[in-house]
């Protein structure tokens, strides 16, 4: 059992989430498409559970996917990392279960409880791996939670 987010995250969740800086349509695709698998050579840091998804300035290719009106610069989401998972890290083929969006030879980063930002929050700057923005950014995100609290709930992750 691990606790993840269903949506938003608690305030407290929200000062020790992470940010990472994604290019378009991923940032997009992530915040509005359900694309629920974040590829990367690497694994999270021990204990990451919440993530900013940050939309930086460059595109990345993806055949038939529109280009404009793509929101960057901008943290456009928040979204729960409730497991990473690196059996195909070194393989040529998906050899796990995490789904359509996994990649080969891949770290797979699990997200769940994603939750697009009304406002996305203009960051000029993207940066190399996990970083925390700074707080007045963290401050246009709070103040657009919900004030009801009971976000976070418990639920069966994996086998
Ligand atoms: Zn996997």
């Amino acid at each position: 059992m691990t606790t993840v987010l269903n949506g938003q995250p608690t305030p407290e969740q929200l000062r020790r989430a992470w940010a990472i800086t994604l290019k378009n349509p991923w940032a997009h695709l992530i915040a509005h498409h359900g694309k629920n698998v974040e590829n990367r050579s690497w694994m999270p840091y021990q204990g990451v559970d919440c993530l900013l998804i940050h939309a930086g300035k460059s595109w990345d290719g993806y055949p038939g996917f529109p280009e404009k009106n793509l929101r960057t610069s901008a943290i456009v989401a928040t979204a729960g990392l409730p497991f990473a998972c690196e059996e195909s890290r070194y393989s040529d083929t998906v050899v796990c279960g995490c789904g359509p969006w996994a990649a080969p030879n891949s770290c797979h980063w699990g997200l769940a409880g994603v939750w697009a930002l009304p406002e996305p929050v203009p960051v000029t700057r993207g940066w190399q791996g996990l970083w925390h923005p700074a707080s007045d950014v963290l401050d246009r995100i709070e103040s657009q939670l919900n004030p009801s609290p009971g976000i976070a709930q418990t639920v069966h992750i994996g086998g």
